[in-house]
């Protein structure tokens, strides 16, 4: 497949965005190590009939310090080719210098759904996600934007932003992409060693079980301490594994509709980020 445009400047942006014309523009933002999952937001987006922009842009912003930023995993070369083979119309790939120019004072503070969690374990994470998200739909202009489910939290931080700001942008969530074992697909399972990799996939299998014993009736207290064991007995390390309200992240003492049970879950080097929902 040919066709697709790299812009990596504001102005080829400009350029290649009108000529994608009136069409509907679906937006598939990314930091590239793409992987099926990325794909699979890549194919809802292009079922609609939009024409598709995918960014990848790896943004200081949502990294806390340390060396996660420095060791994110990138293939620019092998994501265009396949972005490229699967439809996609438009690569964006700005620098960080085309993304946070100088003098750039301008962030996107979400509380709300932002505030527990992956918001308290890594301090302006969302802060660097908000801001990013609203520069790309100021870059774009997207009728739609896609996001994946794997990152539950990420999706109702973005839902809220919109929202509350009116943005005219449609936001959809793409159900997790998994291994056959049942691990979430995410760019840093690379750095999972060969044991490793066999002991993730007991997060989920520890989800699933969690959300059919909620399901069935039982006590969250009950049945979320007795996950932390399971987890640790595996080899995992949880950070954390809750009930909470689907929309806006607060912890439930009891299932009520809609809810999820999201975790954290170290293992090596490797934090695994997850989450089924159980009504
Ligand atoms: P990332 O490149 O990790 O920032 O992810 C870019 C987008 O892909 C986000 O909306 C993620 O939620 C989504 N994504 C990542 N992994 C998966 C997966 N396994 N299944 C579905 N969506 C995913």
């Amino acid at each position: 497949m040919t066709g697709m445009d790299v812009a990596r400047t504001i102005v080829d942006l400009r350029t290649y965005r009108d000529r994608l014309g009136q069409v509907s523009v679906a937006l598939v933002p990314t930091m590239g190590a793409l992987h099926a999952g990325h794909l699979a937001l890549i194919a809802a987006a292009k079922a609609t009939g939009a024409a598709v922009v995918t960014s990848i842009f790896v943004n200081p912003l949502q990294f806390g310090p340390g060396k996660d930023l420095a060791r994110y995993p990138r293939d620019e070369a092998a994501d265009l080719a396949m972005i490229r083979d699967f439809g996609c119309d438009l690569a964006w790939l700005p620098d960080a210098a085309v993304m946070y120019p100088p003098g750039d004072a301008t962030v996107i503070e979400v509380a709300g759904p932002a505030l527990r969690w992956e918001g308290e374990r890594r301090p302006g994470h969302f802060r660097g996600v908000a801001t990013v998200v609203a520069k790309l739909f100021g870059q774009i202009r997207p009728d739609t934007a896609f996001f994946g489910e794997k990152d539950w939290q990420q999706l109702q931080v973005v839902r809220r932003m919109v929202g509350d700001l009116a943005l005219p942008v449609r936001i959809v969530g793409v159900p997790t992409v998994r291994d056959p074992n049942g691990l979430a697909l995410s760019s840093r399972n690379r750095f999972l060693s060969g044991p490793e990799q066999a002991v993730a996939p007991c997060l989920y299998a520890v989800l699933r079980h969690v959300a059919d014993r909620l399901g069935a009736g039982a006590d969250p207290a009950v049945i979320l301490e007795q996950s932390r064991e399971t987890l640790r007995q595996a080899g995992l390390s949880p950070e954390y594994i809750e009930l909470v309200d689907a929309e806006t992240l607060e912890p439930l003492g009891a299932v009520q509709s809609p809810c999820r049970v999201i975790a954290t879950a170290r293992i090596g080097s490797v934090r695994l980020l997850d989450n089924v929902r159980v009504a």
